[in-house]
């Protein structure tokens, strides 16, 4: 590609991006912003996305994967078989169309991946099946400023198994995490594959794929002494005290309880009024207690608080649940201790989460991207949550220390979740119909693409691994008005594209200084530079990583490329 006429604006510099990836990929002219979270990839942009998707693919097709492409848009109709409708929250992106019929824009695909096999699917001898897409999502992320490490619409691949018995998901979801450690390991990602519920006990039924950097919104508890790591989400933070069956679904992938209380109910049984109780609610959901703290901004929390005002609430939980959740310790017992512990929990919520809005409007919508250390510090809520810093690891009993961590892909044993709902079945070898038991498997592309520049740049710019990099190589013409360099630098593009080497070619007519910044800005991970000893044969090739220089004779040049 010729610099000349590309589209590759860059800027010295960017005043309203605070991450580093997000900072980098509009200086060196990758994306543009067209809203916040929504983004245009620039062709240089574009070129590194389109390498992440390939790695993916090859590893997807390896394991067995097919690739098909779903709907983005989703009728309301199958998202309320699963209660999703309303669960999913304000996240879920939804539009009308001319018949006033209701659409999802979608964030996921479990309902449409299910009703499409429910569908064709009809007996055990077609499973396992494993199907993914690598599809724009859409999420209508609360805080959507950080590039493309959280947007509003975003690319992700999106895997979904379906099984006749366990031992059949739980193979596939082994190859699925094998296949991720391929993928991060070849993207040039330094990653940790951690518990994505830190309670679980086993721990084996999900799996977050975490990029350790102080830029994640996420906090990983990790071991010193095993390989113990563990995602510090709000569910245990609030004390989720049964987490032994937690491992098949997190709470916010959970469908509606479909019983539920009046906010009166809830707040006579706590002893408690009603405003409080906007404040802190205690959930059992599906069977699980979970003491539950939402934060929002207040246009929201005007609706909120109107909806739980008109009975849009939850189940109550009995007394034993309510002791676990509120961590009371044994030999406290009594009805009225108990209540007045859970009051005084949700009470030191309130003042210690100020700026949160800690409340409730719909069953299991709460638990969403409310994460300890990036809403609220993890001291602040000391006393709610189970694992510290210097903890005990719950595995070894080695020291726990924490860490930030961006996820970037996320492995999941559904079980019968959506094909119980949505009546999906399949008859097994006895000629008996049975629910489908899936597995899912997310990996977000582009965060993937910012993940790289958070692991790989300095001060000068962007540092791109080989595997992705939008070009191998850069070869600038330091002056392009100088006949022998022009002459010698065209001869070695052409050169360089029969031989198949990926190239971009500053044939700009720009000061020399300007290229080169702009070189490492890019970060291509090769420079070849054609300049004053063109004339003798020679060239300068510079690896962006090192530094490293070296004069080398033209014709050498290409046994000497990576
Ligand atoms: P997060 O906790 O960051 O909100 P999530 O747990 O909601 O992510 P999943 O539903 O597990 O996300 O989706 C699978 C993958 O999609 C995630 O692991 C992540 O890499 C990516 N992803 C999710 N939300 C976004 C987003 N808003 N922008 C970019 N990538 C995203
Ligand atoms: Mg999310
Ligand atoms: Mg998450
Ligand atoms: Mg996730």
């Amino acid at each position: 590609m010729r610099q000349k006429n590309a589209l590759i604006p860059t800027l010295r510099t960017v005043s309203e991006a605070e991450m580093i990836s997000h900072q980098l990929m509009l200086r060196a002219g990758f994306i543009r912003q067209l809203a916040a979270g929504i983004y245009t990839y620039l062709p240089l942009g574009y070129r590194v996305l389109n390498k992440v998707e390939k790695i993916v693919r090859e590893e997807m097709d390896r394991i067995g994967a097919q690739e098909l492409l779903l709907p983005a848009l989703h009728p309301a109709e199958l998202w309320q078989e699963t209660g999703r409708w309303d669960a999913y929250g304000p996240e879920l992106f939804k539009v009308k169309d001319r018949h006033d019929r209701d659409f999802a824009a979608g964030p996921t695909h479990e309902e449409v991946i299910t009703d499409l096999l429910r569908g064709e699917i009809n007996t055990y001898k077609k499973l396992p099946m494993s199907l993914y897409q690598i599809q724009t999502k859409f999420r209508d992320e609360k805080r959507p400023r950080s590039g493309l490490l959280r947007g509003r619409e975003f690319l992700m691949k999106d895997a979904y198994s379906f099984h006749a018995d366990r031992d059949s998901l739980d193979q596939t979801y082994e190859d699925m995490y094998q296949a991720y450690k391929n993928i991060f390991t070849r993207v040039g990602l330094d990653f940790r594959a951690v518990e994505a519920d830190a309670g679980a006990i086993g721990g084996k039924g999900t799996h977050e794929f975490m990029v350790l950097s102080d830029a994640g919104e996420d906090t990983i508890a990790m071991c010193g002494a095993c390989d113990y790591a563990a995602n510090i989400e709000m569910a245990e933070v609030v004390g989720v005290a049964d987490a032994a069956d937690k491992t098949e679904a997190p709470a916010h992938e959970k469908v509606a309880t479909p019983e539920k209380r009046t906010i009166e109910e809830v707040a006579a049984y706590l002893q408690v009024d009603k405003e409080q109780l906007v404040k802190s609610l205690l959930f059992i959901v599906d069977g699980e207690p979970v003491l539950v703290l939402v934060r929002g901004d207040h246009e929201v929390n005007d609706v909120k608080v109107k909806n739980l005002l008109e009975g849009t609430v939850c189940e109550l939980a009995d007394e034993e649940t309510v002791r676990r959740v509120a961590g009371v310790p044994s030999g406290f017992v009594g009805p009225v201790g108990l209540k007045e512990k859970v009051k005084i929990l949700a009470d030191q919520a309130v003042m210690q989460l100020n700026d949160m809005i800690v409340g409730a409007n719909e069953v299991d919508a709460h638990l969403m991207h409310v994460q300890a250390g990036r809403d609220f510090s993890v001291d602040q809520v000391g006393d709610l949550r189970n694992i510290q810093e210097g903890d005990a690891c719950p595995r070894c009993g080695g020291a726990i220390h924490f860490k930030r961590g961006i996820e970037v892909g996320h492995v999941f044993k559904l079980g019968t979740r959506y094909s119980e709902a949505m009546s999906a079945r399949f008859l097994d070898a006895n000629g008996k119909e049975q629910p489908f038991i899936m597995g899912c498997y997310g990996i977000g592309i582009s965060r993937t693409v910012a993940s790289i520049i958070e692991q790989h740049h300095d001060e000068n710019g962007i540092i791109w691994p080989v595997a992705v990099a939008p070009f191998t190589v850069h070869l600038i013409a330091v002056n392009m008005k100088n006949e022998e360099q022009s002459r010698v630098a065209e001869d070695l593009y052409a050169e360089l594209k029969k031989a198949g080497v990926e190239v971009l070619f500053d044939d700009r007519l720009e000061r020399a200084g300007v290229k080169f910044k702009d070189a490492d800005l890019l970060g291509i991970p090769v420079r070849v530079t054609v300049g004053a000893k063109a004339g003798e044969g020679l060239v300068e090739i510079k690896l962006r990583r090192s530094g490293e220089s070296q004069e080398l004779a033209v014709d050498n040049l290409l046994n000497e490329l990576p």
